[in-house]
């Protein structure tokens, strides 16, 4: 008998949010991490919990309403690192029209059930606090809801929790190699520089813009579909404006920017979009994308309302995504790897935990130790997820 049900290669939030969602239907897992937990995109990302308004552009209401059901679903769990933030989005003509705006809105109000958060609200922004760092050309806009969480707490918060359900959570342990046998696989671990060894009936390898190398180097398998990295990045400036809301602008080519509260003193302003080939270890924000990002902040508000003539960029941080195709590798019942694909992830997660979880046997087991130190951690009834 395999060691683990279920192998989790990638300590971001899809691995932990899948060990999480596992470990408490009685499970046995194992993830691994070859650096800390969030070390890759997940603590470089927005920090939103959104349900994507601009794919509404693309049809994709299913995605849409998922999305934003998970929303208030993770707003409840753990709202002492989510809260509620409202957006303002001014209307440019020119631009996309405003009863496309509106409708849209309202779409993205009813669509996936909406208790918590407030509604969406026209704006007039001739006068008012919320126009105040906003240029005077902008009369007209909308205030709707979604939410900003701290997102490397929200990892590890959902690893805490999947360690308290009985997983085994692994960091500094990277996945060498995996080989598939007749009834499982068995893993290969570098664990700070020691040979580990372990198996488990089923893959996940949740290794976020890794999904390929990891696949093709480490499992040996060819990637089942063509995946493509997205850069994305931000910058942190001194705080623009007073007041506590985001500002999300629409750009003549169909971006979007944001403006965004950042801490106790700061903005964060993101995100460029661009394609990426390079090693996502070694992503970073490049002059062009910081000048650009400081180029959308000049173009929206008015000079400083703090700090002086100039953006200070105060740091910047980029993250990447990826895109994936949904598919399946080939291999025997019970001994196939899946790969997550990004989609609107922290929202999107528990939807496809939960479709994960229905193909795979429900099980109580015992817990069992491999053949080194792995082994599985007691059961903790209570949610170190939730505040209460
Ligand atoms: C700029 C930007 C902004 C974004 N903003 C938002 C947002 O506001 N809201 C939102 O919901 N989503 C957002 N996203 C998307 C979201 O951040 C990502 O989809 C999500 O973080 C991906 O998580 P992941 O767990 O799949 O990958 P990652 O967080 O990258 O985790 C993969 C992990 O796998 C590990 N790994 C790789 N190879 C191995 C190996 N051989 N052995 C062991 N471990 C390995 C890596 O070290 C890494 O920690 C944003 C993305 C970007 C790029």
């Amino acid at each position: 008998m395999p060691d683990f049900d279920l192998a989790i290669i990638g300590g971001g939030i899809n691995g932990v949010g899948i060990a999480r969602d596992a470990a408490g239907r009685g499970i046995r897992v194992l993830l691994i991490e070859q650096n800390d937990l969030a070390s890759g995109t997940s603590s470089a990302s927005t920090k939103l919990i959104h349900g994507g308004l601009r794919y509404l552009e693309h049809w994709a209401f299913r995605l849409v309403h998922e999305a934003l059901a998970e929303r208030e679903v993770l707003l409840r769990a753990a709202p002492h690192i989510i809260r509620p933030l409202r957006f303002v989005l001014p209307y440019h003509k020119g631009l996309r029209p405003a009863w496309e705006l509106r409708t849209g809105l309202f779409l993205y109000d009813r669509l996936g059930g909406r208790y918590i958060l407030p509604a969406t609200r026209t704006l007039n922004l001739g006068h008012g606090p919320v126009s105040a760092p906003l240029k005077r050309e902008y009369r007209l806009g909308f205030e709707y809801s979604d939410c900003a969480v701290d997102d490397s707490r929200l990892v590890i918060l959902n690893a805490i929790d999947a360690a308290a359900r009985g997983a085994v959570i692994r960091t500094r342990t990277r996945l060498v190699r995996a080989d598939r046998a007749a009834e499982d696989w068995q893993l290969v671990l570098n664990a700070r520089g020691h040979r580990e060894s372990a198996t488990a009936r089923v893959l996940v390898n949740a290794t976020g813009p890794w999904v390929g190398p990891v696949t093709t180097a480490m499992l040996r398998l060819k990637i089942p579909a063509h995946v493509r990295l997205v850069k994305g990045s931000h910058i942190v400036v001194r705080r623009l404006y007073e007041n506590d809301r985001a500002y999300i602008f629409q750009s003549g080519d169909g971006r979007v920017v944001f403006a965004i509260p950042y801490e106790r003193d700061f903005t964060l302003i993101g995100t460029t979009d661009e394609d990426f080939d390079g090693d996502p270890a070694g992503v970073g924000a490049t002059p062009q994308e910081i000048s650009q990002a400081r180029r959308s902040r000049a173009r929206r508000h008015r000079p400083l309302l703090r700090g002086g003539a100039g953006v200070d960029a105060r740091g910047a941080a980029a993250g990447r995504r990826f895109s994936l195709e949904w598919g399946r590798c080939a291999g025997g019942a019970g001994a196939r790897p899946v790969a997550v694909p990004h989609r609107r992830t922290r929202a999107a997660h528990g939807a496809r935990l939960r479709h994960a979880a229905r193909s795979h046997p429900r099980r109580c087991a015992q817990p069992r130790r491999s053949r080194r130190t792995i082994r599985r951690r007691p059961h903790r009834r209570r949610s170190a997820l939730s505040h209460a």
